[in-house]
């Protein structure tokens, strides 16, 4: 017998993957959660139905929510991510050695749990020393510290459930108060193809928040249209202003000095999105 999962990524588009094992499904606090192997991408961690990383693929979206910041800021010392249970994007931070602390803040302990047991590969820098575990709501934390960060990435699922807040205006104006004079703000925010009203909505609020905003892509075939986008906000370093010779060769499978720069070249299509 074949088994298959299927996404539906809208009520017209899904992507379907052949099953070789189901290994854990189950219900939290704040959302269901699945981790099935699949012949595919491999080992694949989904939340309420939707992908959120998988071992084929990870190395794309925790690459370019990861390094783009901390390239762009000349010296992040303190990092928090928020969402991201998973723990690939503090794996990518913590490549970093400047990075004294990445504070990892989920708001479901069971999505750590799971990840640190089916995903050792991804979750595999959640026990560093640097890294800390607060077990949150992102909103909350971000109210709590002022003046504190060097660099912040909102590793979110979909505006959804307890990530519809993690969208809005007043979380990035949280999220800048947070930060250092400096600092560097990261979201991921969908696909240009499907979520365009999103991307410019976002992208108003962060340019309306911070003296530099910039909007980038990458791919990550596994996500809804493959194109994937990340909106930055910066109160003084440019991305578009990195020098070359200031990025680090870090065993690296996506992001490159090339790329760097590469992604901030937007298609016409989603440049408009954000003019
Ligand atoms: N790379 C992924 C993507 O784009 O699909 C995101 C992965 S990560 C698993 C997303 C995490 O955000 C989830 O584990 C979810 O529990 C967490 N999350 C959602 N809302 C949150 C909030 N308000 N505070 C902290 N974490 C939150």
């Amino acid at each position: 017998m074949e088994l298959w999962y299927t996404e539906k990524q809208t009520k017209d588009l899904g992507i379907t993957c052949k099953i070789k094992e189901t290994l854990h499904v189950e219900k939290s606090e704040f959302q269901h959660i699945a981790l099935i192997d699949t012949n595919q991408y491999g080992r694949m961690l989904v939340l309420d139905g939707t992908v959120q990383t998988t071992i084929q693929d990870e190395f794309v979206y925790h690459e370019m929510i990861s390094h783009v910041p901390l390239f762009t800021h000349p010296n992040p010392r303190k990092v928090a991510v928020i969402g991201g249970g998973d723990g690939g994007s503090i794996r990518e931070i913590l490549k970093h050695k400047s990075v004294e602390k990445a504070c990892l803040v989920e708001i479901d302990k069971k999505v750590v749990e799971v990840s640190k047991r089916y995903l050792p590969e991804i979750s595999v820098a959640l026990d560093d020393s640097r890294a800390q575990v607060c077990i949150e709501d992102g909103i909350e934390f971000v109210k709590n510290h002022k003046n504190e960060f060097d660099v912040i990435m909102v590793d979110s699922t979909d505006p959804v459930g307890p990530a519809v807040g993690l969208f809005v205006k007043g979380f990035y104006q949280s999220i800048h108060d947070a930060l250092k004079e400096d600092g560097v703000f990261v979201a991921q925010t969908e696909s240009p193809f499907l979520n365009g009203e999103l991307i410019t909505s976002v992208y108003k609020d962060v340019q309306e928040v911070f003296p530099i905003a910039r909007l980038y892509l990458c791919c990550v075939p596994t996500y809804p249209s493959g194109m994937w986008t990340f909106t930055l906000g910066s109160k003084k370093f440019d991305p578009l202003k990195v020098e070359e010779n200031n990025i680090e060769e870090l065993d690296f499978k996506y992001y490159s000095k090339e790329i760097h720069k590469a992604a901030f070249a937007l298609p016409p299509f989603v440049k408009k999105l954000v003019e």
